[in-house]
């Protein structure tokens, strides 16, 4: 289990009072002491493609804080009531500009080093595309590009590298 701080709301969102602390089953909770709502932390998700064609993997570089001007496996955010692999279409259309031919989730990881997101949750999954020509969205990356596996860029989150490490570094061909 991570150590991590939740967003620290000062007022419910339903009435606008100021929130309470009590314990509830052992654990320290903030609730509306007017409405009785209860604030219980939720993290974030997101997914992450690994997209791999002719032993080489496909990265986009950051434009933004975090970890700006690093590499990262594309993806994003999921939107309120998507699935993952919606988003996961979503993200690789938007940010490779490929259509997915087949995708498989290999691991939920959690993140501890993402100060817009605590906890979040990253559904890796490894695609497969079709189409030749890479494409992304340069409002949030500024570039795109196939990497070797053995040869990988400066990668900014421990969730990525984790990845790469656990699936790539020891493999001699994909
Ligand atoms: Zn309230």
């Amino acid at each position: 289990m991570l150590k991590i701080n939740a967003p620290n709301y000062l007022y419910c969102p339903f009435c606008k009072s100021q929130l309470a602390q009590r314990e509830d089953e052992e654990i320290i909770r903030k609730y509306c002491p007017k409405c009785l709502w209860v604030y219980y932390p939720q993290a974030f998700d997101s997914v992450a493609a690994v997209i791999t064609r002719n032993g080489k993997m496909l990265m986009v570089k950051r434009i933004r804080e975090p970890f700006k001007n690093s590499w990262m496996f594309p993806g994003g955010f999921i939107e309120f009531g998507e699935h993952p692999e919606d988003t996961l279409k979503r993200e690789v259309k938007e940010e490779c500009g490929l259509k997915i031919l087949q995708s498989k989730l290999i691991e939920v990881v959690q993140t501890s080093d993402d100060f817009r997101a605590p906890g979040n949750l990253v559904f890796f999954y490894k695609v497969k595309t079709s189409g030749r020509k890479i494409k992304t969205d340069n409002e949030e990356n500024s570039d795109i590009r196939w990497f070797g596996i053995k040869k990988a860029p400066k990668i900014g989150w421990k969730s990525q590298k984790y990845i790469l490490k656990k699936f790539f570094l020891d493999s001699k061909e994909e």
